[in-house]
């Protein structure tokens, strides 16, 4: 099969991780072409688009933003060019120097045409005057800090990088006629039926081409710093990471829960979609029947993942119905993944009362989120977006609604998930933040009374 349909199926089992913009770049031998565009997969590639984008080797990217607009200019992925060989990069994650990195690259004559940083990471890979792209690639990897996992494509290869404190996943793949896939997540091995080989090490490069699979460890891994949110909320329950199935993994975080802040309740529900496994977990061990609160539109996507508060507050909605049938007169436990703003499940458990529900009790599946994110999971653009930096558990339950409310403790946190706590970036839990983050940078979401950037 053509790599950009690899690709392109491939793009469509992530695009949970992205849903402002799409593109597919690809290899022929020759040269490098790409199509790329704001909207969801289905709506940016056409059959004839695909058919266009010849070649053995392809790059696939959904973006949603953390760092740089949702605009034409920040899309995915982008090109450039090293010693003649045209390449084209896909980037997951966020580097938390970009703007030194950038400052440095302009006094140099480089040229930026968007705000996002991946750009950075294209040009600094082209400053460099080493022999290969892979070797400007290990000169870079010293100078970019924060989480990345990058693809790169030249015409006639395929290059897998993974930042030395494996923020975000990154496995490798291979196809039943001997091709390589490179993936974030083994979901999307799954869709192509490619079988799971390995994840990408961090701090490692590999060169995947006709010739078979090269590696590289540039630099000595540091600690892992794995990101614990990936396994509570942003991946996909069918992948597996670092050995760890994610639905398995989100079952047991509702078993601990159930353990650790019982309720006396009739009825457990989730919040869809991505409690459920959460509940499912709940009901198992707290032995109160699961059921089905909520109905899921299934055509509205992530609320979150639209940047706009005001497109937040009116997903919910058209998100979301209660089953008064199934709700009227009972007492509920409500079982979400994570509570960030608050600005969706407030409205979440209005509709529950709506619907007749007698008591709510609230069980989260995390620690209070209290710091804001740096490596690329967008949860808040300032710390004061976070309820849990600004109120007590207790006030929290009285602005949501809720009867009681009860969150997931770090230690049970990692006896779910089944891995030693070193191996984790929980920085958004206790402030303990893996990769420095410059003072300036910080500023810029720290401060509880920080404006929220535009
Ligand atoms: P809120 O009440 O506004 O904090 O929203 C909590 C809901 O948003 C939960 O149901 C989560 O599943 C979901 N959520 C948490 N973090 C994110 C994120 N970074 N992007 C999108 N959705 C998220």
């Amino acid at each position: 099969m053509e790599a950009a349909r690899l690709a392109y199926f491939g793009l469509y089992a992530l695009q949970h991780r992205g849903q402002e913009s799409a593109g597919i770049a690809t290899g022929d031998g020759h040269e490098v072409r790409l199509h790329n565009d704001l909207g969801l997969v289905a709506q940016v590639f056409s059959e004839d688009i695909i058919h266009s984008l010849t070649g053995h080797v392809g790059l696939g990217h959904v973006r949603y933003s953390t760092t740089g607009t949702n605009s034409l200019a920040n899309v995915q992925p982008m090109t450039g060019e090293h010693r003649g060989v045209p390449f084209a990069l896909a980037h997951n994650g966020n580097l938390v120097n970009a703007l030194v990195l950038r400052e440095r690259l302009e006094a140099r004559g480089h040229i930026f045409t968007s705000t996002s940083d991946t750009q950075v990471i294209v040009n600094q890979i082209t400053d460099s005057s080493a022999d290969t792209l892979e070797e400007a690639i290990a000169e870079t990897i010293p100078l970019m800090q924060g989480a990345y996992s990058l693809g790169i494509i030249t015409p006639d290869r395929l290059i897998a990088v993974r930042d030395p404190h494996g923020v975000r996943p990154l496995c490798i793949g291979r196809l039943d006629d001997d091709g390589w896939v490179v993936a974030s997540e083994s979901c999307a091995l799954n869709v192509i039926n490619a079988r799971f080989v390995r994840e990408v090490q961090p701090g490692e490069i590999v060169t995947l081409n006709g010739d078979g699979l090269e590696s590289r460890q540039v630099v000595e891994p540091h600690r892992k710093a794995c990101c614990i949110f990936e396994f509570i909320y942003f991946a996909r329950p069918d992948s597996d990471i670092y050995g760890k199935n994610i639905y398995a993994s989100r079952m047991r975080m509702g078993n601990m829960l159930a353990l650790q802040a019982p309720a006396d309740a009739d009825l457990v529900i989730p919040v869809p979609e991505t409690g459920i496994p959460h509940a499912i977990g709940f009901a198992q061990n707290s032995h109160i029947p699961f059921g089905e609160g909520f109905i899921k539109n299934r055509y509205i996507h992530r609320t979150f993942i639209q940047p706009e508060q005001r497109m937040r507050d009116l997903g919910v909605r058209m998100k979301l119905t209660p089953l008064r049938e199934a709700l009227a007169g009972k007492r509920v436990v409500v079982v979400d993944d994570s509570i960030v703003r608050g600005t969706t499940t407030r409205p979440e458990l209005e509709l529950l009362r709506d619907a007749g529900v007698r008591e709510i009790h609230l069980r989260i599946s995390c620690p209070p989120i209290r710091y804001p994110c740096f490596y690329g999971i967008d949860t808040s653009a300032g710390r004061k977006e976070l309820i849990a930096a600004r109120m007590s558990v207790p006030e929290i339950r009285d602005f949501l609604g809720a009867d009681s409310l009860e969150y997931l403790n770090l230690p049970n946190l990692y006896k779910a998930v089944g891995l030693p706590r070193g191996n984790f970036c929980t920085a958004c839990f206790d402030n303990k933040y893996p990769i420095p983050i410059p003072e300036q940078v910080k500023a810029t979401k720290f401060e509880l009374e920080e404006q929220k950037k535009g």
